[in-house]
């Protein structure tokens, strides 16, 4: 096979996406803003249209076929995530309704159980909104205190600060596995064992690593992990929490309902099996059956090509933005292959508004983020009100990088022509 004649991966599965074939300004799309949210291949929108249109029922009650349908694709898509993350059984997947409330599970109906005063809860100071949030509620309902591990010198996670903070105090560690913002790839599996030996408990929020690397749940020997499917190719609505299976069941159900339960009476209830436990009211049918295809889809491609692919761009992207002067570029720098992080820059360009130059870029049709990317405090503690942000995901080309590349450089430039 010549060069000219292999496909990159991204020409391969492009016409399995029909919005990227959208025109945005009276350009093509170019949409780098996956960390937000990925796009959804046609196996997934088929997949959501072939429920509705043969097997909508409700699932787990009824005997009749429609329902039996239903309930072996909702429950054959719990096999598929099961699989994907290497659980080591598929009751400890419970759906829920994307990461956050994964999170929000664990932090009521294990940490408002579990956490007194004086006990600890480690976080980072990179993490998402998702995992600031829910801890601080717990820990104004508590009196547990919570610590946050600082970066190092490369803007990446500072692992002997955490040893440092890590005690018999310590009784749960939340960390990101992949910063949304920074970028960088965290040492979950040595956090974990770093924080088992005090005994605490680990949850690891892998949104932006599930979607783009091979994650075995075994190996990270995380006792929970979070993910949302529609960073995944799936739809909105759905994600999922991992728990350990005596984890699980050592934890109260935390929404009461339908399909939780095992036998209700007026005064007391018994509830349902795992996963169900966690699972209250009819839950999101259609989209649980599309994550399945998500999994399937990803998997038919796999996680390492993906991975491979991305790491390809990553490198072309950060050769690309060396180009341009001045620009700052937040957290750790990938090697020249690529590798060390993931595929995604944000940054900011001297005085120059992310707000104005996202929309600016989108004039010419191309999709960036500018805010705070849901890490308010790790802005504030670089010392920037925000920043922009493009992400990458398989289907993104280098023509599409370097598309980016030439609309930001032209957009400073305007910019700092108005300015002098
Ligand atoms: C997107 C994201 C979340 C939150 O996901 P939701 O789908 O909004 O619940 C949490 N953590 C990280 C790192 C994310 O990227």
């Amino acid at each position: 096979m010549t060069f000219l004649q292999e496909k990159t991966l991204a020409a391969q599965v492009r016409s399995d996406f029909p919005i990227l074939n959208e025109r945005v300004h009276d350009k093509p799309l170019v949409y780098l803003d996956n960390a937000a949210t990925s796009q959804k291949p046609i196996a997934v929108l088929d997949a959501l249209r072939h429920y509705y249109e043969h097997d909508n029922a409700n699932v787990h009650r009824g005997a009749h076929t429609l329902s039996a349908r239903a309930t072996d694709a909702y429950e054959g898509a719990r096999d598929k995530v099961a699989a994907f993350v290497n659980a080591a059984s598929r009751q400890e997947i419970v759906y829920t309704r994307n990461a956050s409330e994964a999170i929000n599970i664990v932090a009521y109906a294990w940490g408002l159980n579990n956490l007194q005063a004086g006990d600890e809860i480690i976080l980072t100071v990179m993490e998402h909104h998702s995992n600031l949030v829910p801890w601080q509620l717990i820990a104004a309902r508590t009196g547990a205190v919570i610590k946050h591990v600082q970066l190092n010198e490369e803007e990446g996670l500072d692992f002997e600060h955490f040893k440092s903070l890590l005690s018999e105090k310590t009784k749960l560690v939340s960390v990101v596995y992949v910063s949304n913002t920074l970028g960088c790839i965290n040492p979950v599996h040595e956090i974990c064992t770093e924080a088992h030996k005090v005994g605490a408990r680990v949850l690891i929020d892998a949104c932006q690593a599930v979607p783009h690397m091979q994650v075995d749940v075994q190996a990270i020997d995380c006792d929970w992990l979070v993910a949302s499917g529609h960073k995944m190719c799936a739809p909105t609505g759905i994600g999922f929490l991992y728990g350990k299976l005596d984890v699980l069941r050592s934890m109260p159900p935390f929404f009461g309902g339908g399909e939780m339960i095992a036998d209700v009476y007026l005064d007391h209830s018994t509830y349902a099996d795992l996963p169900h436990k966690f699972e209250a009211g009819t839950p999101a049918i259609a989209e649980a059956i599309a994550l399945g295809a998500a999994v399937d889809y990803l998997t038919n491609i796999g996680m390492d090509k993906i991975h491979a692919y991305e790491e390809e761009l990553t490198a072309h992207l950060f050769q690309r933005l060396a180009e341009i002067p001045n620009l700052r570029i937040y957290g750790t720098k990938p090697d020249a292959r690529g590798r060390g992080r993931a595929a995604l820059a944000s940054f900011t360009a001297g005085e120059l508004h992310p707000h104005d130059l996202s929309t600016l870029l989108d004039h010419e049709g191309i999709a960036i983020r500018s805010g705070h990317h849901c890490t308010q405090p790790l802005h504030r503690l670089l010392n920037a009100p925000g920043s922009a942000r493009a992400s990458l995901y398989f289907y993104n080309t280098h023509e599409e990088i370097d598309q980016f590349i030439e609309a930001l450089k032209s957009t400073i430039e305007f910019f700092s022509g108005m300015m002098n």
